[in-house]
């Protein structure tokens, strides 16, 4: 049994004092909701402040990116050790990432690696984009994503998989639960052509691309779908809280 996961990216939003006042608002509310499990991804800056509001409750802290290196002369970057010590869960792959920051396969890889070796736990980020979509390559571009990210890497620890069609993140045009039920069906076989059946029926595969509190029973009802990766709806209160609500009843 794959227990849902709901997951929270607030990309490069809020200052601390918002992140204050968000989990603030959040806190009480989402700890009590039970059978989902809940994580935030707050900005770096404001890990260390959520990791003690959060203390004690049933939400689990993440972090949106770390660099491959674990210590030395990366100015500006935060190391995988670093994130170890505040948070249990790393975002690696965001297509805004792939976009905005030239991340290749190779560069996912090294990060995924890293993260494993610390004892994060990855939420890797795969998707096609409109064009890939519209010329009917999605199979091939997710699974040439997975190739590359997860090369020569035998141990995936508890790795979660985001499926993000990148034309359904922010611009409020989601995918439909049976489209996506599709593509994470087949990135769920393409796992056990990886690795093994077993594998592949444990890891975790959230669907992301504007999901709201208005749509997000379309995507848990469905077999293979263990819960969202959320942008934009993360940073209301009143939004995420009643994404998790919903997705702990269907969870029954
Ligand atoms: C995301 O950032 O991963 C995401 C899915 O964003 P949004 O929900 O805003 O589309």
């Amino acid at each position: 049994m794959r227990v849902l996961m709901i997951a929270g990216n607030w990309k490069m939003n809020t200052t601390i004092s918002e992140a204050i006042e968000l989990v603030g608002e959040m806190l009480p509310g989402l700890d009590e909701i039970d059978g989902v499990e809940k994580v935030i991804c707050p900005p770096f800056i404001s890990l260390a402040i959520v990791k003690e509001l959060i203390k004690g409750s049933s939400i689990r802290l993440g972090a949106q990116n770390l660099y491959f290196e674990e210590k030395g002369a990366y100015t500006g970057e935060i190391s995988p050790l670093m994130l170890a010590d505040l948070c249990e869960f790393v975002i690696i792959g965001h297509s805004e990432r792939r976009q905005y920051f030239n991340e290749t396969g190779e560069i996912v890889n090294k990060k995924l690696r890293v993260a494993l070796k610390v004892g994060l736990k990855p939420i890797l980020c795969i998707g096609e984009r409109l064009e890939e979509n519209e010329a009917g390559r999605t199979e091939e571009v997710v699974t040439e994503q997975l190739g590359s990210s997860l090369a020569g890497i035998d141990y995936l620890g508890d790795l979660v998989i985001a499926y993000e069609p990148v034309w359904a993140i922010g611009t409020g045009k989601a995918a439909t639960g049976k489209q996506s039920n599709e593509t994470i069906g087949l990135i769920r076989s393409h796992i056990a052509k990886l690795y093994n059946e077993s594998f592949a029926q444990e890891v975790r595969i959230l669907y992301g691309g504007s999901v709201t509190a208005d749509n997000i029973a379309e995507f848990v009802q469905q077999s293979e779908i263990d819960g969202a990766l959320v942008g934009g709806a993360s940073l209301k209160a009143d939004q995420f809280l009643s994404i998790v609500k919903q997705t702990s009843e269907i969870a029954g």
